[in-house]
């Protein structure tokens, strides 16, 4: 059965890019008779509200999207996460990090456009130090030398049947946890797509350089792999990507504007984009 999912982070309203994908994976798992999944994307404590969760559901609902219970909401699922981690840290995979760069701060919300982030490696090969640990905030990292040891190198499938092989370079030691957050966006985009059965992953573009990571890190866990369905971005006539900061492209002031949800919906479907917006390659 196909399942689909769309994963929204409530850190603003959903745009007219959202409601492309969100059309996407539904068109995708209900025309299959499968499963539209909805997962809220909540970790980052410092750029989620409850009022951009609420604004969600309205807004899907305005669509005329409809999902299957239940929703996974992420905030809830420390535990399972925490069983990753741990899992993780006894095959020696993952390693405390004492840095305090401004990239371990973006670490929970989806690089969208970014390649990997490379770090040096300053607190690899550091010798455990439960002390330390205990008294100075930390991350987890992945120790991707061991890890593309132990799973090689991750490749992917495009739904259209295209196959890609991740790089070396592609891959680095990802964050996988933070002292305010059980998971950062790659552990638990993983863990929930697993555990929400997905079997293929509708998102834009610009996170495919997120594939290569999270392969490899459903390797490591034993997690199922789905099929990519990387898609193009809406963007603005003139180049510029949609920001959540942006009000005009926001689903609620089209609302308010008079729009009709599910007539938008099956338009940015058919690529039918309303004036002022083009899709652009990620
Ligand atoms: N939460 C991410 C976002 O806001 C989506 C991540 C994904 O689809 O893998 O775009």
């Amino acid at each position: 059965m196909t399942v689909t999912r769309f994963a929204p982070s409530p850190s603003g309203r959903l745009h007219l890019g959202h409601a492309f994908s969100a059309a996407l994976g539904h068109h995708r798992a209900r025309d299959a008779g499968g499963k539209f999944r909805l997962r809220i994307e909540d970790l980052d404590p410092s750029r989620c509200k409850p009022e951009f969760v609420e604004g969600i559901y309205e807004d899907l609902a305005w669509l005329g999207l409809d999902w299957d219970e239940p929703v996974l909401v992420q905030s809830r699922r420390t535990p399972a996460y925490q069983a990753a981690l741990d899992s993780l840290k006894a095959r020696g995979l993952a390693y405390a990090c004492f840095c305090t760069r401004a990239d371990i701060a973006q670490s929970l919300t989806a690089p969208h456009g970014d390649a990997a982030t490379s770090y040096p490696g300053t607190c690899r090969g550091l010798p455990d130090d439960p002390a330390r640990r205990a008294s100075t905030p930390h991350s987890w990292r992945l120790d991707s030398a061991r890890a593309l040891e132990f799973a090689g190198l991750p490749s992917w499938t495009e739904e259209d049947g295209r196959t890609f092989a991740a790089k070396a370079s592609d891959i680095g030691d990802a964050i996988l946890a933070r002292k305010d957050a059980p998971a950062s966006y790659h552990l638990s985009c993983v863990i929930d797509d697993a555990a929400s059965g997905v079997t293929m992953v509708v998102r834009g573009g610009d996170l495919r350089p997120s594939t290569p990571i999270q392969r490899l890190l459903q390797a490591l866990l034993g997690l199922p792999e789905p099929a990519y369905l990387h898609h193009a971005l809406i963007a603005h006539e003139d180049g510029r990507r949609l920001a959540k900061r942006d009000l005009a492209p926001t689903l609620a002031a089209m609302r308010e504007a008079g729009a009709d949800g599910p007539a938008l919906a099956a338009d940015v479907l058919a690529g039918k984009l309303p004036l002022g917006f083009g899709f652009s390659d990620a």
